[in-house]
């Protein structure tokens, strides 16, 4: 375990979901349930399918929407918040924001929730997916989140499906079940899903090798994982918001 400290400037930074606890009877890796997290949506070639697959298999999601992709797409947007899935602001630009200076960070972030804030209420704690991950322990980052909105709370992970390499190793279509199937099997036999906040994307900003694959991985690697997770007797939930942070909190971030 790592210790960064600060001036009491740390947000609470969330990397699997709060166990039972002591009262609620068996260990926290005894209950099976999963926070799927969706970064980079919506894309009108994958989103929809998307959702889809997750009705179908009566999971729920997480969203962390980009605004320079939610914009031109507001059906997109409506239709994840219809279908009762969290939605929370990737940020605008997708830019590093640990780069970008606080006042920029704050401007980007907040109209990207804007922008949501016309499909359902500004949620309260406010989980924060940071772009690239980028700054999660950074003073600045959090004193600016803090300024954003004051119970912001930076969602991190602790299992990664790697998706966004997957495109790239691909020739085939049929390539990319191969690939896709590679990273379900190693998540599926993780043993650190049981409460896992695990992360994918909808279709991963960027371009590069194999980008042409790039609006199947979503949707298969979804359906791949889903299923191998009902299987497991897994239930999928929103991630959950820290109820408190305590004082210590603050300036010493466990990690
Ligand atoms: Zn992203």
């Amino acid at each position: 375990m790592r210790i960064s400290w600060s001036f009491g400037a740390w947000r609470p930074v969330l990397w699997r979901l709060p166990g039972p606890g002591p009262f609620a009877g068996g260990s926290p890796r005894a209950e099976r349930v999963v926070a799927l997290t969706i970064d980079d949506a919506p894309m009108p070639d994958t989103t929809p399918r998307i959702l889809e697959i997750l009705k179908e298999y009566g999971a729920r999601a997480t969203f962390f929407l980009s605004g320079c992709r939610a914009g031109p797409h507001p059906e997109l947007i409506a239709a994840i918040v219809a279908d009762g899935h969290a939605v929370y602001a990737h940020g605008w630009d997708h830019i590093r924001l640990d780069h970008a200076g606080p006042e920029r960070l704050i401007a980007d972030m907040d109209r990207c929730e804007r922008l949501l804030a016309r499909y359902r209420p500004t949620p309260s704690p406010y989980l924060v997916r940071i772009p690239y991950n980028a700054g999660w322990r950074n003073r600045t980052v959090h004193r600016a989140l803090t300024r954003w909105h004051p119970d912001s709370q930076i969602v991190h992970w602790n299992l990664s499906t790697e998706d966004h390499l997957i495109a790239s190793r691909c020739r085939t279509e049929a390539d990319v079940e191969t690939e896709c199937r590679r990273e379900s099997d190693r998540v599926l036999a993780d043993p650190r899903l049981a409460g896992a906040i695990l992360l994918m994307h909808d279709q991963p900003i960027g371009d590069g090798p194999g980008a042409s694959f790039k609006p199947m991985v979503g949707p298969t690697l979804l359906r791949q994982l889903l299923a191998g997770l009902i299987a497991g007797g897994y239930r999928t939930v929103p991630v959950t918001p820290r109820r408190s942070q305590p004082l210590w909190a603050r300036y010493a971030m466990r990690w």
